[in-house]
């Protein structure tokens, strides 16, 4: 009866985060994604908690109140703007425990694991470790502990590349020579290695798709540990895992007009001015009280915001300013880029929490045609995804990227602080067009301004 039950809430479980995962692909349905899949996980844990093989539930509850006290101090006090960082560290710590149950299978059982338990030992142990140390590097690079910058060497592909030939090397021989120990725990530390080499040369921007690939890794490895272990919600949860962080990081690449090669590959924080061709003139400083009018006065006002308005944490201040448009008449909407900001859905989470209607928000398909008949685009830290070149300069290191059109509006305001790139640290031709202005400032002080001119106009 006992194991009926058991199986019957894995089932559930399993259910439960493939209805979550569906809830999570539209803003709308996220809240309820993310609650069906924190039940399946207590449902999954409390299938767990009655396995005969529970040795000491005191250890288990002692971790359990760790565990939540540590996961509730960071959901409160860490900021929206390092979510990358966060979730790098929680990868970290899933991996370690995927590879710290392989050792202690390998530990227990060495010899007499047979070629199948072995093989999913050994691929645990290989992802997890590789995992671990590439989300702490990942961590250090966005927490800005050691620089962001690609560090690179000649010859650094191939002796990355042949580190894990030999990594992979040990595990081949291992799955036929399962008591050889010292191969196993050689395999373990060059796995830790590799993750620290995979990781150091690629940039801080790209640290986003590194960390949502590594996320896809530490899946796979939470589906090895299931084979090992034979429990069925690790299996069916790490492949989940696996392949949602895995289309994840395919979509924000298609998004970046990049491949995955490019991207691990590729040292693309290094890659500097070679596009400022088209980028000719002067950029024209707005006067705020004409801005003021010239949105109070418009038909339609479409916002596009970026990576600068999550710095600024400007996402309040733009709906107070919406509501003033609002007020007046004016249809406002926002221009949501797939890779705005510096992860996944960066933009819908900060306009969720400052309340903005998700019928509000429009893809880039959507919008894109509006943008002719639009008086006025207003551009809140955002740089690269509003960049004309991607669309126009064929030689540009972003050509092909998708851009929101948004030069092609009447009237361009973009807010930002002075002259500083975006994260593929190109010039923008954009901000010296004709029917651009610059206002600068932090987003959150000029859109607060902003919203004194409207309401003054
Ligand atoms: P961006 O190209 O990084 O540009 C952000 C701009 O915001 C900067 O030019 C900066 O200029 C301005 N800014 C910074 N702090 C500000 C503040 N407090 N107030 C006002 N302005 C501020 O941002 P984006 O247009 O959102 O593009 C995102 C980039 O990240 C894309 O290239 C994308 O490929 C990349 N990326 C995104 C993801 C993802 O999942 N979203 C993942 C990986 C990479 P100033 O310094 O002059 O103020």
């Amino acid at each position: 009866m006992k194991t009926y039950f058991i199986e019957f809430s894995y089932l559930l479980a399993s259910i439960l985060f493939i209805l979550g995962l569906r809830g999570l692909s539209h803003p709308e349905t996220a809240r309820r994604g993310m609650h069906l899949a924190e039940f399946g996980m207590v449902t999954a844990v409390i299938g767990t908690l009655l396995q005969r093989e529970i040795i000491s539930y005191e250890w288990i509850i002692a971790g359990l109140l760790l565990g939540s006290t540590i996961g509730l101090a960071m959901g409160v006090w860490v900021p929206m703007t390092a979510m990358p960082q966060r979730t790098a560290l929680s990868h970290a710590f899933g991996a370690l425990a995927a590879s710290l149950v392989g050792v202690s299978e390998y530990y227990l059982h060495g010899a007499k694991l047979g070629e199948f338990r072995m093989s999913a030992v050994g691929f645990e142990v290989l992802l997890g470790s590789l995992t671990t140390t590439g989300s702490l590097v990942a961590f250090a690079k966005l927490q800005g502990l050691v620089p962001g910058t690609p560090l690179t060497y000649k010859g650094q592909n191939i002796f990355n590349l042949s580190l894990l030939g030999v990594t992979i090397g040990c595990f081949c021989i291992l799955l036929f020579h399962p008591a050889a120990a010292a191969l196993f725990y050689l395999m373990l530390g060059l796995a830790f290695i590799f993750g620290i080499l995979l990781v150091l040369p690629i940039g801080a921007a790209d640290m986003p798709v590194v960390i949502s690939l590594l996320n896809s890794y530490a899946g796979l490895a939470s589906a090895a540990t299931g084979f090992a272990i034979s429990n069925n919600v690790l299996i069916i949860a790490g492949t989940l895992d696996g392949g949602s962080g895995f289309i994840l990081s395919i979509v924000m690449c298609k998004a970046m007009n990049r491949s995955i090669t490019n991207v691990l590959f590729g040292a693309f924080g290094s890659v500097t001015e070679t596009a400022a061709a088209t980028s000719t003139g002067d950029m024209r400083e707005a006067n705020l009280g004409d801005v003021g009018v010239q949105l109070a006065y418009a038909r339609q006002v479409v916002f596009v915001p970026g990576y600068g308005m999550a710095t600024a944490q400007a996402q309040h201040a733009l709906r107070e300013l919406a509501d003033a448009l609002e007020d007046r008449g004016v249809t406002v909407k926002y221009a949501i880029h797939p890779v705005a900001g510096r992860m996944p859905g960066h933009m819908n989470v900060l306009l969720a929490e400052a309340n903005v209607p998700y019928s509000q928000l429009y893809e880039l398909d959507h919008i894109n045609p509006e943008f002719p008949t639009t008086e006025a685009a207003v551009v809140v830290g955002a740089n690269d995804v509003v960049n004309p070149d991607a669309r126009d300069n064929p030689q540009s290191p972003i050509t092909g990227m998708p851009i929101l059109e948004v030069d092609r509006a009447k009237l361009v305001v973009v807010l930002k602080r002075g002259r500083g790139k975006g994260f593929s640290g190109l010039e923008n031709p954009l901000f010296y067009k004709a029917n651009c202005e610059m206002l600068y400032g932090d987003a959150k002080d000029s859109i607060t301004r902003l919203t004194q001119a409207v309401r003054q106009a």
